[in-house]
């Protein structure tokens, strides 16, 4: 049954035919035999009918006995067949889908931090299941087809062995059924790439619901939760209602098709038998084909409508996993050469592509000497996260450059900068892995003394090694079974481990209890000698140490140079210290 397909149907099908239902040959080819074995012993139950109708009139004494024997044959064989049919059929699916994730998931974890953040969280993840799903159901809707097309044409050869006039009657009613078929396909897909749009903006506003659960308890925000909840699940139940509505006329459309179909069938029939001109058995036989067949041809309807669906969602994933980074290497990038870790900011600007008019950083210019510490200071918003992050290019400069050892950062491969680096932030990440490979994975293949030694330098070694399983223990989702401090210092033995040129470390706003504090700072300490550091000062005597204070404000380097020579200079920088914008406390 050829239908005209919406122009970009036939290469998307074609792609995920080639990429992911190709490399599972052998389950496809299993699908086909089952199917075909389907397909065939149905085709012989019009034929089993039209023999036991004909011989039970012909009282053939005989041979009767046989008829109900060959039934259960026959249905038993179609069952077995059936049942490899379906699990072959959905094997095949499952593993296309979870290649499908595979991809998507490598491709969102590789793509520029600047294209991940225009989605919200959770509408990455509802590609994983909503979309997923949606692809699942219209994979085994369309392999279940070609199950229906093998069944048709069984059934068509059987009605025609039986009665070829008729058979041209029957057939010549079906091809009316397709115009309102396609038509209503290219609504639904329509529709279709709405609802997953509004699926994952659900899926958004609950996890930051429930995200802020606190602030809601807290600022007595439930009212206005629930009315932000209900508008977006009234908009789902719109657009899916919407979907159904469209889906639901198909149905009975189709309904209506065959019942004319097997009147005029009937009515013919009726008259010929009447006339003695055919048998009941041919009449049962061929009736029954045609109430076979009708199931069948129903849901090959259908399949456009569950195919446009899957088709929405289809594209969704793989215009994500199509988008190219814009951060990549040059052809014939080297690695970054040795060097001690200079870093030198040159007139750097950088503007965010969904930031405000405003550039977040312009002519940013400073140098950090090997070894040295830099601290950038200045108000909320002045652009030091940003600059901290364009050295191991999670952002590209938009004018000026950033060099490292006098290489510029986008002339060297990502792997050997981002070897070179090491950041920590204000929150430790953990991950939900053994203690082990939480800190092992700031140098794959470390041995467990180098992680233990790094552990130990890092104040860390003596509460892992006493966990349940020591460092084999898993530290449970966000680090769970760890204080604040204890995951700070297993942050900080990951960037020892990894033994950088440069680390970059934004520091924490709010100091820790005292002994917690004592024990991390020795480990930072530990960690910046030797090294070249940029670090986000929030503490007066972290800025105090550095050997030079950068101080920003709207992008911009208002003033540079040591503690004193600042504090002399009265300018920002005095101001920031006069007006207590530094946490003071000395750890005890
Ligand atoms: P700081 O770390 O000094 O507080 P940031 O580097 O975070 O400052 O921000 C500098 C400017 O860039 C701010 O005006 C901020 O609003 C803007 N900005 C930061 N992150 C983004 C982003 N992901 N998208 C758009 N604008 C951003």
């Amino acid at each position: 049954m050829a239908k005209p397909l919406p122009a970009s149907t036939v290469p998307l099908i074609r792609r995920l035919w080639r990429e992911q239902v190709l490399r599972h040959r052998s389950g496809v080819a299993m699908a086909l035999v089952c199917t075909a074995l389907v397909a065939g012993f149905t085709a012989l139950y019009p034929v089993v009918i039209q023999q036991s109708f004909d011989r039970f009139t012909a009282n053939d004494t005989e041979t009767l006995w046989l008829v109900p024997v060959v039934i259960i044959i026959i249905t038993m064989a179609k069952s077995l067949a059936q049942f490899g049919q379906a699990v072959a059929i959905q094997s095949v699916v499952l593993r296309v889908i979870e290649g499908l994730q595979g991809d998507l998931f490598r491709a969102l974890t590789r793509a520029d931090l600047a294209a991940v953040g225009r989605d919200a969280p959770a509408r990455h993840a509802a590609r994983f299941t909503v979309d997923a799903a949606m692809i699942r159901e219209a994979l085994t809707k369309s392999i279940n087809a070609i199950a229906d097309v093998l069944t048709v044409v069984g059934l068509a050869a059987s009605m025609l062995w039986l009665d070829w006039q008729l058979f041209l009657i029957a057939m010549a009613l079906y091809p009316i059924a397709i115009l309102p078929i396609t038509r209503l396909g290219k609504r639904i897909r329509r529709a279709s790439g709405g609802m997953q749009q509004r699926m994952g903006e659900t899926a958004a506003v609950l996890t930051e619901s429930f995200a802020a659960a606190r602030v809601v308890r807290a600022y007595r925000l439930e009212a206005q939760e629930e009315a932000r909840a209900a508008r977006i699940f009234a908009g789902l139940r719109e657009s899916l209602l919407h979907i159904q509505r469209t889906r639901a006329s198909l149905d009975p459309m189709l309904e209506a098709l065959g019942g004319i179909a097997v009147a005029a069938v009937i009515a013919f029939l009726g008259w010929r038998v009447s006339s003695g001109a055919g048998t009941i058995g041919e009449f049962t036989g061929f009736v029954a084909a045609l109430l076979i067949a009708s199931r069948p041809v129903r849901a090959l309807g259908s399949l456009n409508a569950a195919l446009q669906e899957g088709l929405a969602g289809l594209s969704s994933v793989y215009a994500v996993i199509d988008e190219r980074p814009r951060i990549v290497e040059k052809p014939g990038a080297v690695a970054l050469p040795e060097g001690k870790g200079r870093v030198e900011f040159d007139g750097v600007g950088f503007r965010y592509e969904q930031g405000n008019a405003d550039a977040a950083l312009e002519g940013l210019s400073f140098v950090a000497e090997p070894g040295r510490t830099v601290a950038l200071v200045g108000p909320s918003g002045a652009g030091k996260s940003t600059a901290l992050a364009l050295v191991p290019r999670l952002h590209d400069v938009t004018a000026g450059a950033v060099r490292i050892d006098g290489a510029d950062i986008r002339d060297v491969t990502l792997a050997s900068l981002r070897d070179a680096i090491a950041y920590v932030g204000q929150d430790a990440v953990i991950f939900d892995d053994t203690g082990f490979a939480n800190i092992a994975c700031g140098r794959p293949g470390a041995s467990q003394a180098e992680v233990e030694d790094a552990a130990r330098a890092a104040a860390a070694h003596e509460f892992l090694a006493v966990l349940p399983q020591g460092y084999q223990t898993v530290l449970g989702t966000g680090g769970s079974r760890l204080s604040g401090g204890q995951k700070q210092r297993v942050s900080l033995a990951r960037a020892l481990l990894r033994n950088p040129r440069i680390l970059l470390l934004d520091e924490a706003t709010s100091a820790l209890d005292a002994e917690n504090e004592a024990l991390v700072q020795q480990a930072l300490a530990r960690l910046r000698a030797g090294r070249t550091t940029l670090v986000i000062a929030h503490r007066l005597s972290t800025v105090r140490d550095a050997d030079l204070i950068v101080a920003m404000d709207r992008g911009r380097a208002v003033e540079q140079g040591s503690h004193a020579a600042l504090m002399e200079a009265g300018g920002l920088y005095a101001r920031l210290v006069r007006t207590q914008a530094f946490v003071e406390a000395e750890p005890a």
